[in-house]
């Protein structure tokens, strides 16, 4: 059976390119600007979805158009602003963020009040986590404090840490969660990877169902687990942090369909739409 697919979810890091985290420069993975223009091509609309919480979506375009990559306007998703987008949607109005401008900046943008993780900050609706390294006790307690009044807290990410070019590196969200859990005994809901909240944002952006998506990552257990749980098409490749051992490594049932060294001729591929004659 050919897969239908009107939408293309890439992940960032490892998949479309790697940044030089010192220098702040992306380049562009073999295949990952051609790729791009044959999805074009075919009508397939672009989505470009990373895990970072680090930025807000507006400093990845002219980062990834200088390596070649160029990607339409709203069509950047980071998991806070895939928070952002839903808890807007839930009717949420004024919420805590404890999180640097990669949180702040897209819960704005959603048209939600941003309220300061301070003691006298009032009620708020929700408490959200993002990254950051710009905290201390004070704002601890005053999240903390939101929840035991009974705003439920949300997380772009709880990723105990993350890949970076000095190795390891501390999921700050994820740290806070687990100190909020350990106080309130409230469980911290998540909109990131592999949950599947992002992909009703795209759904909102490109009118593709997960049905016709293809969801195209480097990581099995993110990319690969939220396209199978919402019922896409799931492409892996193994220019980033798994390889083929790691994709064929996970239930069946949460594996990728395909699996590519590269993106390199992502165009040929049987399932790939074929060009109207
Ligand atoms: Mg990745």
């Amino acid at each position: 059976m050919t897969p239908t697919i009107r939408t293309a979810v890439f992940d960032i890091d490892g998949t479309l390119a790697l940044m030089n985290k010192e220098a702040g420069i992306f380049t562009a993975l073999p295949g990952a600007v051609d790729a791009l223009a044959a999805c074009r091509a075919a009508g397939i609309k672009v989505v470009a979805y990373t895990n970072g919480t680090f930025f807000p979506p507006a400093h990845y375009y002219p980062l990834l158009a200088d390596a070649g990559i160029v990607i339409d306007a709203g069509h950047v998703l980071t998991p806070a602003a895939v928070a952002a987008q839903a808890l807007a949607r839930m009717g949420y109005r004024r919420i805590m963020v404890m999180g640097g401008d990669g949180t702040r900046v897209p819960v704005r943008d959603a048209g939600i009040e941003v309220v300061e993780p301070t003691p006298d900050a009032g009620p708020v609706d929700a408490v959200l986590l993002g990254y950051t390294r710009d905290f201390g006790a004070t704002a601890l307690e005053a999240v903390v404090q939101a929840v035991w009044d009974g705003a439920p807290p949300f997380a772009g990410s709880v990723a105990p840490y993350f890949a970076s070019s000095k190795g390891r590196m501390l999921g700050i969200s994820g740290a806070i969660a687990a100190a909020l859990e350990n106080a309130t005994d409230t469980k911290v809901t998540v909109f990131g990877k592999p949950e599947t909240a992002g992909l009703q944002i795209v759904t909102d952006l490109t009118g593709a169902r997960p049905s016709d998506m293809a969801v195209i990552g480097d990581d099995p257990t993110l990319e690969i687990r939220m396209g199978r749980k919402a019922g896409a098409f799931c492409v892996g490749v193994t220019t980033g942090i798994a390889d083929r051992d790691a994709f064929n490594g996970v239930p069946e049932d949460m594996r990728a369909h395909v699996v590519l060294d590269d993106l390199t001729g992502l165009a040929a591929q049987p399932w790939f739409p074929k060009l109207p004659e």
